[in-house]
């Protein structure tokens, strides 16, 4: 397929994303607008441009410079309202967001006062007129120790029962190196126990066979990036056959794993040896506002790194609808979705 043509295949393919993290998906124009609010001048820094790549522990800094800018609930509304409108303008139909409920004592913003805000942003008239389905996760940064994971997963449960089923599961995440599994595995455990959905950063970084065993022992029922799952301690045995069996679908997120250096080049992507045995994958932006980047991008650059036939690319998006965390009426309904744009865009 020529690229102008794959471009636009690519942005008409309807889409789901399954991981995609509030904060870092905010766009550079967004930012801008946070800045002129705070008053401050300058250039945005904190979106790499393309071709442009930093250390894992260098984009964790970027994260900390835009959590300055949404510190109050006016600012998280205004932002989770951008963050949804770019993506359904980029062909997204069902979007799941997850974001860390954050405490910002000078502002007086809660965790719970953070949600909220997230989630009025998700209900406004503007966003509910737009033709995507939106979900929430609520994310537990390792940083932040094991009180807060349990304050975390107590808040999910809560709004799990009571936001009108858009509050659907709970996330690990935050940098890898830093905290101990421990500390998280009692929240998740609950969390798992109580019906919230878990997706779980897993073998992010190399060396944490323990931490990954471990975690998989709560059957996540997804896994986010799993980039060295295959280079295991044992070659490529036990945890890649753990996860095989139990079908466990992968969040795969190519721009973001070339641009932190947890994966050198496209070509070297672990999408290819899961996908090489059919294994569920699915491609997500992770944050596209910091890694520059659109879900539409992502499929583009799988195809050509990879391959890919528009068939194949069709393939990986409807059977994403799977993996979602929605209900199985609203799966119908994006499946229903998916069919009635089949004809238009597969038949060009
Ligand atoms: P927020 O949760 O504030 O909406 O989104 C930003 C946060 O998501 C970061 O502070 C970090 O905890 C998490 N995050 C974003 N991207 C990544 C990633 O690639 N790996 C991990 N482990 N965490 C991430």
């Amino acid at each position: 397929m020529e690229t102008h043509t794959l471009r636009d295949f690519c942005q008409q393919l309807p889409k789901t994303e399954l991981h995609a993290h509030l904060n870092g998906s905010i766009s550079d124009h967004t930012l801008t607008k946070l800045m002129r609010r705070r008053h401050l001048g300058g250039q945005n820094m904190t979106s790499f441009e393309k071709g442009r790549s930093r250390t894992l522990d260098e984009c964790f800094q970027a994260f900390k410079i835009i959590h300055k800018l949404t510190e109050d609930e006016e600012s998280v509304k205004m932002v989770t309202g951008d963050v949804i409108k770019e993506f359904s303008q980029d062909g997204v139909k069902y979007l799941e967001l997850r974001s860390t409920p954050r405490e910002e004592e000078h502002t007086g913003m809660t965790r719970r006062s953070y949600v909220e805000a997230v989630l009025n942003a998700i209900r406004s008239p503007e966003i509910s007129a737009l033709d995507i389905t939106v979900r929430l996760l609520l994310s537990i940064d390792r940083k932040n120790g094991a009180m807060v994971a349990m304050e975390t997963v107590k808040l999910a449960q809560e709004y799990l029962l009571t936001s009108d089923d858009c509050v659907v599961g709970v996330d690990l995440s935050g940098n890898p190196k830093v905290g101990h599994w421990r500390d998280f595995y009692p929240a998740l455990q609950v969390a798992r126990n109580t019906g919230l959905k878990l997706s779980l950063h897993l073998a992010e970084i190399p060396g944490q066979d323990e931490e990954t065993q471990a975690l998989l022992e709560l059957r996540p029922h997804r896994i986010g990036h799993g980039t060295f799952l295959k280079a295991s301690r044992n070659g490529t045995s036990e945890l890649v056959e753990h996860v095989r069996k139990l079908k466990i679908p992968l969040e795969l997120c190519l721009t973001s794993n070339v641009k932190c250096q947890t994966v050198k080049t496209y070509h070297e992507h672990h999408f290819k040896f899961w996908f090489d045995q059919s294994h569920p994958c699915t491609f997500c932006t992770d944050d596209k506002g910091v890694f520059s980047t659109t879900l539409s991008e992502e499929y583009g650059i799988a195809a050509t790194t990879f391959g890919l036939s528009p068939k194949q690319l069709w393939d990986i998006s409807y059977n994403s609808i799977d993996f979602a965390f929605a209900q199985h009426d609203v799966k119908d309904k994006l499946r229903f979705t998916w069919n009635e744009h089949k004809h238009l865009i597969l038949r060009k």
